[in-house]
């Protein structure tokens, strides 16, 4: 039988959301858990690794100090159980957590959408390159090329080239012009204007894009397009990522209901329409890191009844949500130019082998499941739904109270009596 265990406050994701929720929490002296799923806490921005210290130590070592929060890292919600109760599952064991107050911080992953070749080993995404160069995956001495959309891309390719990476090119999808009237407008957020001259590289190609990644048993080389002309460069790596989409489905199993930008709902104070549940940070829209620990902040004091410290970041997270939507006026990835690439054999659904040709034919997500196991591989449609979605205009995939692959003796062990 799992173990059960009780807190005031959860918090599920310790990323810049999640971590500043629990500082906020903290001082109210209610029991605060706060689970994540990476190793150790941080989050996409903050992700740690063999030569990457952990930028997230300082926020939590100041938490440490408080005996009412438990960290939990390597730990993933799996389930939703029932009213208040989640079944959560690290490496050792499994328990059901109840709470009287939940905090969603369950950040957001990358638009991967197909195109030839993309299965090819040692093509990824922009993010998921960053990630494993962070994890230890060497690549000294490599040739990478960079593409897709969106302000990821630079900030992926200095990873690529302080890790002694040969970049080759970022192409980035946008154009010349959109991408000045993006720079030009960010005069309001000094920083990052600061941060998008220091990230400038030679080889950046706005209005170009990868078509084609070529190779047998790997990626030898990618071929791009940029208006008439096409290139084909001899590579190493290519890592190729179309901006970020909300994670929402731990949200939606527990009922908290979308936004029109399929990004959790929230109010002033972060609650999302469940009451007693909020979401803060990436998972209500994307728009960095900073609105992530406004947001966070709003989140934990409100959840913890410190409503005028909530009120006191509203400004804060207002000029950090102006910034998200100059982001996403400027970013608008063209979806329809990546699908015009994709052949009838080429793989949209990883997991299960399942072919853009065999997709076509379908008209929603049933069927498609139906026909095809569409979906129904380990990564449960994170991949392939975003893509779909965007492509074929379906709804996004039903979301089931198992959110996560799960051990069995988990499920097994699991009674709602503690
Ligand atoms: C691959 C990737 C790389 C990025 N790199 C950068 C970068 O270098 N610079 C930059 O400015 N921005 C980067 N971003 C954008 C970044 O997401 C945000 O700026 C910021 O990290 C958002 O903070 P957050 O707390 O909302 O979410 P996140 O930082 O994403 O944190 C969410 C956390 O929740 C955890 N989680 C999710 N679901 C569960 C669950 N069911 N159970 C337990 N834990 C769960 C996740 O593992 C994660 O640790 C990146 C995004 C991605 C997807």
């Amino acid at each position: 039988m799992n173990d059960h265990a009780s807190c005031d406050v959860l918090i599920l994701g310790a990323g810049p959301a999640g971590l500043a929720a629990a500082q906020a929490a903290a001082p109210s002296g209610c029991s605060v858990v706060v689970a994540d799923d990476n190793p150790a806490p941080g989050g996409q921005i903050w992700r740690t690794g063999p030569g990457y210290p952990s930028q997230a130590l300082a926020r939590s070592s100041k938490l440490a100090r408080y005996r009412n929060v438990t960290l939990h890292s390597g730990t993933r919600c799996v389930a939703v159980l029932g009213n208040k109760q989640l079944l959560l599952e690290n490496s050792d064991r499994a328990w059901v957590q109840t709470y009287q107050k939940l905090i969603v911080c369950s950040g957001a992953r990358e638009l991967l959408l197909p195109f030839p070749g993309w299965t090819l080993p040692g093509v990824t995404g922009a993010g998921g390159l960053q990630a494993l160069i962070k994890s230890g995956v060497p690549v000294q001495g490599q040739r990478v090329v960079v593409g897709g959309s969106g302000a990821l891309l630079l900030v992926v390719a200095q990873t690529a080239c302080n890790a002694g990476a040969e970049l080759l090119r970022v192409a980035e999808q946008s154009s010349s012009m959109t991408l000045l009237a993006l720079v030009a407008g960010l005069w309001r957020w000094p920083d990052k204007l600061r941060q998008a001259i220091t990230l400038a590289t030679p080889v950046y190609r706005p209005g170009s894009q990868i078509i084609e990644a070529l190779g047998h048993r790997r990626v030898e080389a990618v071929r791009i397009r940029r208006g008439d002309r096409e290139v084909e460069l001899a590579c190493d790596r290519v890592a190729c990522g179309y901006g970020l989409v909300p994670n929402t489905e731990l949200a939606q199993a527990l009922g908290m209901a979308l936004d029109g930008e399929q990004a959790v709902a929230v109010d002033t104070w972060q609650a999302s329409t469940v009451s007693d549940h909020y979401a803060a940070g990436e998972c209500t829209g994307i728009g960095g890191s900073e609105r992530a620990l406004a947001q966070g902040a709003i989140a934990g004091f409100a959840a913890t009844g410190q409503m005028q410290q909530a009120e006191n970041l509203w400004r804060e997270r207002a000029h950090w949500e102006t910034f998200a939507r100059h982001l996403r006026r400027h970013l608008q990835t063209d979806v329809a130019a990546v699908k015009a690439l994709a052949r009838p054999d080429t793989v949209v659904c990883r997991c299960e082998d399942v072919t853009f040709g065999a997709l076509e034919q379908r008209d929603g997500w049933i069927d498609a499941k139906l026909h095809t196991r569409c979906g129904m591989g380990p990564c449960q449609g994170r991949v392939c739904g975003a893509a779909a979605t965007r492509w074929w205009g379906w709804g996004a995939p039903p979301v089931r109270a198992l959110i996560n692959p799960v051990r069995i003796e988990s499920l097994m062990g699991h009674s709602s009596e503690p």
